[in-house]
């Protein structure tokens, strides 16, 4: 039994700074349930001078503590005992994200805390695994690099995957020996700060891993400006990106990873195997968290021979779909974050129409879901190449449809002026699959399936302005490194 009433959840509220729930003085801003708009917490803003202590607590912490200079296998068993105290807290933890998310809870229970947890055990196992390099260098020298830890690590996180979101932060930084402070979305921010708690009660020195709340011009913007941040780990829009690649140059030319958005386009051929399987993959890659995904699959360039076919087995899947509140087990889809992100989606699909697309199916919300907003699955077509649906993460259920003839057709539809984040390339002709593979301009690439496994091995970043370095896999954790080179005559 999954389903549980959101009113009888006790909030772990406010920053945690120093293993302690700490209250800062800012601006009260007001926190909202996506599923029916309902208020149900305060929040006190954290101001430039609390993201200050976040960030000195932080910086004493990890050398005080001894984190940094600690044996990794040491950083590893706390890691470890961290994901079983995730996994094990689920009853509360599961209700805190899927209350204040996008993210249904029998979604949250099998899928977001599973992986949350095993990206932290990855990055428990990386602690200890890697050496660094000795040089060839003459007989009477010793060349060699060593790897160290930044320091302190301000890491910043979107609403729509919170807990998996910080796990792909933290893990690879403390693993490697950095102190953290993380700022999550102003729209949902309280698992993080519950997955702070559990990191303590794992055996992770106080100090540690910090968490400040607030919005983004405010707080965000203070970690990223402030001296003792080395290094600024983001996930977000690609507007937020550059913004914060800019503060990362003008405050102390700091490193930075930003994972940013995406307008991912599936190439379909018409060689590529069961109509009704591919469907279902083509639906799950634009419609999964409502849409509200970097990832999305939400360009479908199918080949024109299997384009009717396809597209009128998506509309009838589309007409299945049943908004549903996120606490209830029995829901799957998922609503809108706020009604900001809504009447986005409504004006991006209002302007795609206005310049000519078609829309298939859905393209409005869904009536009688009260303050929630859930968007009907909608799928457009009739597009020229710079129609607003086809140039623009709308970041809502919405798939544009485009027909081409042949591969150099479909590979030119594929490319986009703004992003490269993710492709899904669907045939069974391998010499095919391969050919695409080498020319999309895109960080992942994905072949007869659409969407991530569980292999954290696997990392994942975009080109162009979908972003800058990579979140997981062994990358993510070498990101969090600083390398120096040593050079000792004998
Ligand atoms: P956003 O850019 O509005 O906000 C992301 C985070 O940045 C929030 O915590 C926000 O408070 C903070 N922020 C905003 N302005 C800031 C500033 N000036 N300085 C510092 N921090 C600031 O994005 P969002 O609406 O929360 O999330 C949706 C976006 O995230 C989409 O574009 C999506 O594609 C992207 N995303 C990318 C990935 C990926 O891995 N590539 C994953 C998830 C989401």
């Amino acid at each position: 039994m999954l389903s549980f009433d959101p009113d009888k959840v006790i909030l772990p509220t406010g920053n945690y700074i120093d293993g302690q729930f700490y209250p800062s003085q800012g601006e009260t801003l007001v926190v909202k349930r996506p599923s029916d708009g309902r208020i149900y917490a305060e929040l006190n803003e954290a101001q430039a001078t609390d993201v200050d202590t976040a960030v000195q607590v932080a910086h004493r912490a990890a050398k005080a503590s001894g984190w940094a200079s600690c044996s990794p296998r040491e950083r590893g068993r706390v890691l470890r005992r961290w994901a079983e105290l995730i996994e094990q807290d689920a009853p509360l933890l599961g209700k805190l994200e899927a209350m204040g998310s996008t993210r249904p809870i029998s979604d949250v229970i099998n899928h977001e805390i599973p992986f949350t947890a095993e990206a932290i055990r990855f990055y428990a196992e990386c602690a200890d695994k890697y050496s660094s390099d000795l040089f060839p260098t003459q007989d009477n020298s010793l060349g060699m690099l060593l790897t160290e830890p930044f320091g302190v690590i301000g890491a910043i996180t979107p609403w729509n995957f919170p807990l998996s979101m910080a796990s792909w932060k933290c893990g690879p930084a403390l693993a490697a020996g950095n102190a953290v402070v993380l700022k999550p979305s102003e729209l949902t921010p309280f698992s993080t700060v519950r997955m702070a708690e559990l990191a303590v009660q794992a055996g992770l020195p106080a100090g540690v891993l910090n968490i400040v709340q607030g919005r983004g011009a405010v707080t965000g913007s203070a970690l990223v400006r402030h001296p003792l941040i080395r290094k600024v780990s983001f996930t977000g829009s690609t507007q937020t990106g550059a913004q914060i690649m800019s503060d990362a140059a003008q405050f102390g030319m700091k490193p930075v990873t930003l994972e940013l958005g995406g307008k991912s386009p599936q190439v379909v051929f018409d060689d590529a195997g069961d109509i009704d399987e591919l469907a279902g993959r083509i639906l799950r890659g634009f419609t999964g968290n409502g849409g509200q995904a970097c990832v999305a699959g939400t360009r479908l360039i199918v080949q024109r021979g299997i384009a009717g076919a396809l597209t009128e087995k998506l509309i009838s899947l589309c007409k299945t779909f049943r908004p549903g509140l996120t606490w209830d087990e029995n829901t799957r889809y998922a609503p809108m974050i706020d009604a900001r992100q809504g009447n986005k989606v409504a004006s991006v699909v209002a302007a795609a129409k206005a310049a000519g697309a078609e829309v298939l199916v859905g393209g409005k919300r869904f009536a009688d879901t009260g303050e929630g907003w859930f968007w009907q699955p909608t799928l457009l077509s009739g597009m020229a190449a710079d129609n607003p649906a086809i140039q623009t993460e709308i970041f809502g259920p919405v798939l544009t449809i485009q027909q081409f003839d042949d591969e150099d057709e479909a590979l030119a539809m594929a490319a986009h002026d703004t992003y490269g984040l993710c492709a899904g390339v669907h045939t069974l002709s391998l010499p095919r699959a391969l050919r695409a593979v080498r020319q999309l301009a895109a960080g992942t690439v994905w072949v007869n399936r659409y969407g991530r496994s569980g292999d954290f091995i696997i990392p994942t970043g975009g080109f162009l302005g979908s972003g800058i370095g990579k979140d997981l896999g062994r990358q993510a954790f070498q990101a969090c490194q600083q390398q120096k080179s040593v050079l000792i005559d004998f």
